[in-house]
């Protein structure tokens, strides 16, 4: 059986290798970097997100109410993960009677860290790790400047439906670089940013560019945020993956489908 969310490797139903390292990852940040800053941002110690305003013309609340309740929510959700696996004890149940941990969040999380391979192996690993994703992009926004992000293309999910005027909405989806995975945030979806920059890009007409071998390579570094060598496309062209056309001199015409495909 294919892995519950990204479908390559064979896995055995559990989740693959690279999402439950990518789990793990996540978790970890959330332990030492996300919930710490967020808690700050909180209690407005550190400020992220008013930067480029002018001052409010009231004194500001003690308490960043959004950060506040983030901080709750995500907490929530890291009790209810340990609850699922029986880790974070004591546990105890919450009103809709699920089982939950009953301590807090810089408790559960390394709990949950060392207990990586048992929530990888529970039926609900795949929405369980989304909801992790999906937690990790709220804390992101609060804790981040929104500019070291950049435009990986549009949601494929926005892209069905219309807006009042008859058009297909086109809702931006920002990552950094290096990201797998995004939520739309407009519709919640859960997104293969590879997928949404490949199909953006195809819609754009820009299927081949016409690089050199080094900066091909190092284009396809920035789109996937994977360390890629212009060595490494002559094996993968070797191995009969790639088949750029020679366009002149040093100037070769690359499939920007081929490429994405080899960091797959
Ligand atoms: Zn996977
Ligand atoms: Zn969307």
């Amino acid at each position: 059986m294919p892995c519950p969310v990204c479908g390559n490797d064979p896995a055995d139903g559990r989740l693959c290798h690279e999402c439950t390292a990518d789990w793990l990852r996540r978790l970890e940040w959330l332990r030492r970097i996300g919930m710490p800053v967020l808690r700050e941002v909180a209690y407005r110690r550190v400020r992220f997100r008013e930067h480029g305003h002018a001052p409010a013309a009231a004194p500001p609340s003690p308490l960043d109410e959004t950060a506040a309740q983030t901080y709750a929510d995500v907490e929530r959700d890291l009790r209810a993960m340990a609850g699922t696996i029986g880790a974070g004890t004591p546990l105890g149940w919450d009103r809709t009677g699920r089982r939950v941990s009953t301590r807090d969040a810089q408790h559960v999380l390394p709990e949950l860290a060392r207990r990586i391979d048992d929530l990888a192996s529970t039926p609900d690993a795949a929405d369980l790790y989304q909801a992790t994703v999906a937690d990790c992009e709220r804390v992101d926004m609060l804790t981040h400047r929104r500019e070291e992000r950049r435009l990986v293309g549009v949601c494929p999910e926005c892209l069905q439906t219309t807006d009042g005027d008859g058009g297909p909405v086109r809702t931006p989806i920002l990552a950094e670089p290096g990201r797998r995975w995004a939520v739309c945030p407009e519709c919640g979806a859960f997104l293969d940013l590879r997928e949404v920059r490949a199909r953006y890009l195809e819609s754009a007409g820009g299927l081949h560019i016409t690089r050199t071998r080094a900066d091909a390579a190092r284009w396809l570094s920035e789109q996937t945020g994977i360390h890629v060598t212009g060595k490494t496309l002559d094996n993968w062209r070797y191995a009969g993956r790639l088949h750029p056309r020679h366009v002149e001199g040093r100037y070769w015409e690359w499939d920007v489908r081929e490429l994405l495909s080899c960091v797959r």
